[in-house]
């Protein structure tokens, strides 16, 4: 026969911590509580399994419950002394929720059950106060008539119509008329007058009497709570969080306490550690004669729990101070449960007549900085083992550490303006800038600003670099601007649709609000919101977070996949190493066209006319290239530097208005007509499928020559000077093994007569970019031309999904939000469509040459999920931007400890 109720009080339990799916999370920590010998009210848990039966059947229950309660209740009376539905001494419970994931005030609770008119003496006569008595009453037919008459049999009442706001008219009436201000002031003869009113109110709104029995009363009340799982707060909640609907709830019935008995009663609540910084030491808030609820409302200015919590201006007594007996049990109690449950815990207690109760323990939720703090602070401390520790901080976490953060408290009082895709993490204060020549301008003077366009492009780097933060209304997470802002560590916002950019008017729009330039506002990066005015960061600087670098150094202990970064400066390339990677996966040279004095050669590479005159102004960048690349080789000297060739198409290059095209002319004396022409002529309608990667390489070997001799000499010139340097020089957007065989005899060339000039390079080696799907779906045929793969999961998802990176902003949320992709597939792998392109030339890659080296250099490189599937398809590194490093080092650990738990 099933078992559905479990006991717990006086030190035993039927239920322990690990019965969370059975008992929910609420009665599993009872249960745990209770057995290792802490002060809880007796009670018991009615498990999952009833509400799950109950919402099947109609809300009727499995035929043995009603037994298994009342043999609970008997054994409840004879450990608390007292009985239910006494009229001399009555037993009074609370019912109240508990699933399996915390779902915070989603669900329903009813305090005070077994008040009747029949045991309201014993209570007065029990505790000596009429008026509490009365109180406890009033609230109890406040509850039940929402909970369980109204909510629990359906009844959804017009705005306002309410039964409670009915309840609470008819209390704001009475205080009004008896001329008082504060629910204190009410006497026990204007609470009874009350109860009566509210009584008579139910019958006439809801049509049934408010039950007098108390059996009835704890069955509506068991209900009612199994019923509040389907309720529509609980539904939206889960849809949110991802919870699924067979878990159900259970429901907890237990002993009812009280710390509003008076002044020799209180409640409070506490953490193990302190949750906002990690400190190794109790924290907590206390109210003498309050109830759960009045510390969780804000109404009453809470004591602090000891002198470690008191905030600055805060002068009233803490429990330590006024009853220090109390406050060391309590304390006591506090060891106890860390040490037993090994985490930090959140937990809640009562104070009645100076006896302390336990009511409730829970792991307690934390930010990044004492997230990180405690998991180093409880290996030192031989609490947990390093493994624990690692499973204890989210990746999500570590990224509060890199960056400014919008303070979460103040956040969580604002309305955000709008919401876009979260492209850079942190958070930005800055005043509205629209064009990035402004934008550099301001930030000269010493202003703060945020870049707001509708997309960026490289022309607009100079005012990107300058801002502290980038929001664009057009874009995906790949997009121009996610991926230069991510590269700095800037905070950015990408495809905010809701923004409307008028550029004429200096203005932007937002629903029915008009922001003007120099106007402040305030981005969430981190969650993609943008907020009107300013609200203050908070930062830390990770260089000087010890535990950080502790913590991380575990994690390279248990990761088996290599962690690189994204980086095309000798600074990033430095920040790079810095934050901890093994090498540079990426190095887009293109970005380093953009220079002022580059641009111009650049531009007169494209316009040229003929071969020869592409070859004189493309040898005059070559100069600056070796630069860039010795630099960045020395930053990275005995690691690894994945050195990719010019990727995008032409047009990125050149000047598209027409002062500018004048200007260009005058530079290069053409005619401004013939620059015009010329610039048309670049013009594809779509640049992304068009003449760019390889292809470019392709049709001009000059750019090719130049690219591989810049790289080559700085290369062999450092091995002669007794330096360590290892390229690797990467051709993109290979979809065909010819394509390759091109490249690579161009660069091959070029080593060979480096190699007599100058010397050797023992590292070099030479692969391609995986990132059309023809190449994924060929790699057999590639891997025999090449010695590395890096996956460009960027392009990859772009072409194998056949979404725009550039527009796919402006539906792809809408698929997301919809379900059709369970994530953004631009930020994290889609591992059934893309991931299995991988799989594909994974398998075939390696068949061809077992030892082939395989990593992954898209956007993905920094996402904790794809981490994790890259790891799964045995790739031998990720590569992201340098502030996701530490962040991809933590899920290339984690996945490792997952996968040997699962073994
Ligand atoms: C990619 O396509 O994933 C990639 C890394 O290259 P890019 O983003 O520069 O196209
Ligand atoms: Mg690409």
């Amino acid at each position: 026969m099933s078992k559905y109720v479990y006991f717990f009080g006086a030190g035993k339990a039927e239920g322990s911590a690990e019965m969370k799916e059975l008992l929910g999370g609420k009665g599993a920590n009872l249960a745990e509580m209770a057995s290792i010998g802490l002060p809880v009210p007796a009670g018991f848990t009615i498990s999952t399994e009833v509400c799950t039966y109950f919402n099947a059947h109609d809300r009727t229950y499995p035929s043995t419950l009603a037994a298994e309660v009342d043999a609970a209740i008997k054994r409840t009376e004879k450990l608390m002394g007292r009985t239910f539905g006494d009229p001399k001494d009555p037993l009074l419970v609370s019912g109240r929720s508990g699933a399996r994931a915390s779902m915070p005030g989603m669900m329903e609770t009813v305090l005070n059950i077994g008040l009747t008119t029949k045991t309201l003496p014993g209570l007065i006569a029990r505790t000596n106060n009429e008026r509490f008595a009365w109180d406890c009453y009033r609230r109890l037919i406040t509850m039940y008539s929402d909970v369980v008459m109204e909510k629990g049999a359906g009844i959804s009442p017009p705005e306002g119509q309410g039964i409670r706001q009915q309840l609470d008219r008819l209390l704001e009436n009475l205080k009004k008329k008896q001329g008082y201000e504060f629910d204190y002031q009410l006497t026990a003869a204007d609470l009874q007058q009350l109860t009566d009113a509210y009584k008579t109110r139910i019958k006439e709104v809801l049509g049934e009497a408010f039950p007098d029995d108390p059996m009835e009363q704890l069955w509506g009340s068991i209900g009612a709570v199994f019923a509040s799982w389907d309720g529509k707060r609980a539904v939206s909640y889960r849809r949110i969080e991802g919870i699924p609907d067979d878990w159900g709830t259970a429901v907890n019935v237990q002993t009812m306490v009280y710390g509003n008995m008076g002044e020799n009663s209180a409640t409070g609540v506490g953490f193990t550690r302190n949750p906002a910084t990690g400190d190794d030491a109790f924290f907590g808030e206390w109210l003498p004669n309050a109830q759960g609820e009045d510390v969780v409302a804000g109404t009453r200015t809470p004591n602090p729990l000891n002198e470690a919590s008191r905030n600055e201006g805060n002068t009233l007594p803490s429990l330590e101070k006024l009853t220090p007996q109390l406050y060391k049990e309590l304390a006591g109690y506090r060891d106890t449960l860390e040490e037993h449950y090994t985490d930090m815990q959140d937990l809640e207690f009562t104070i009645e007549e100076k006896k302390l109760y336990m009511l409730q323990t829970r792991t307690g939720k934390r930010n990044g900085i004492a997230a990180l703090r405690m998991a180093v602070e409880m290996v030192h401390d031989g609490l947990i083992d390093k493994a624990t520790a690692i499973q204890r901080v989210k990746p999500s976490q570590l990224d509060e550490l890199l960056h400014p953060m919008v303070d979460p408290e103040l956040e969580r009082t604002h309305q955000p303006l709008a919401k876009g895709l979260p492209a850079g993490p942190g958070g930005a204060v800055g005043k509205i800038v629209l064009t990035p020549d402004r934008a550099e301008a301001q930030a000269k003077d010493g202003e703060k600003v945020i870049l707001v366009r509708t997309e960026t492009s490289p022309e607009d780097v100079h005012g990107m670099h300058a801002a502290e933060a980038i929001l664009t209304s057009r874009g995906g997470m790949t997009s121009h601007a996610a991926l230069v802002a991510r590269g700095w560590g800037k905070c950015c916002i990408v495809g905010c649709s809701a923004l409307e950019i008028d550029m004429d008017r200096g203005e932007v729009r937002v629903d029915g609000t008009v922001l003007h330039e120099g106007d402040v506002i305030t981005l969430n990066g981190t969650k993609g919101l943008v907020y009107q005015g300013e609200l203050p960061l908070i930062s830390t600087d990770p260089a000087k977070n010890v535990n950080l670098k502790t913590f991380l150094e575990w994690c390279d202990e248990v990761r088996t996949l290599g962690v690189r970064a994204n980086a095309d400066s000798p600074e990033d390339a430095e920040q790079a190493r810095h934050l901890g990677a093994e090498g540079i996966g990426l190095t887009r040279t293109e970005h380093m066209f953009f220079e002022p004095e580059r641009i111009k050669f650049v531009r007169q590479m494209i316009l040229a006319d003929n071969p020869e005159q592409r070859r004189e102004a493309i040898m005059k960048l070559l100069p600056f290239q070796k630069d860039d690349f010795r630099g960045i080789l020395l930053a990275m000297e005995g690691l690894p530097v994945t050195i990719r060739l010019l990727d995008p198409p032409l047009h990125e290059f050149v000047p598209h208005e027409e002062a500018q095209q004048v200007g260009l002319a005058k530079e290069m004396e053409r005619s401004p007509e013939e620059i015009r022409a010329r610039v048309e002529a670049l013009h594809e309608f779509n640049p992304m499928l068009g003449h760019r990667g390889c292809r470019l390489g392709i049709s001009y070997p000059e750019i090719t020559e130049m690219q591989a001799r810049a790289i080559l000499e700085a290369a062999a010139e450092l091995v002669k000077e007794g330096k360590d340097a290892r390229p690797e020089i990467m051709v993109p957007l290979v979809g065909h093994f010819k394509e390759l065989v091109h490249q690579r005899k161009i660069i091959e060339q070029v080593y060979e007569e480096v190699r007599q000039s100058i010397g050797e390079i023992p590292h070099l080696t030479i692969g391609t970019m995986i990132e059309v799907p023809r190449g994924a779906i060929t790699a057999d045929e590639i891997a025999e031309v090449a010695d590395f793969f890096s996956f460009g999961t960027n392009d990859l998802t772009q072409m194998g999904c056949g979404f725009s990176r550039d527009d796919s902003g402006s539906f792809l949320p809408h698929y997301v939000e919809s379900g059709i992709y369970p994530e953004d597939p631009f930020q994290s792998i889609d591992a059934t469509g893309i991931g299995e392109l991988v799989k594909i030339a994974v398998e075939k890659g390696r068949r061809v040459k077992p030892k082939l080296k395989l990593g992954v250099c898209g956007e993905h490189g920094g996402d904790p999920d794809s981490v994790h599937f890259f790891h799964k398809v045995g790739l031998d590194y990720v590569s992201c931007s340098p502030f996701r490093v530490p962040v991809a080092r933590l899920a290339a650990a984690q996945v490792v400890l997952e996968e040997g738990e699962a073994s």
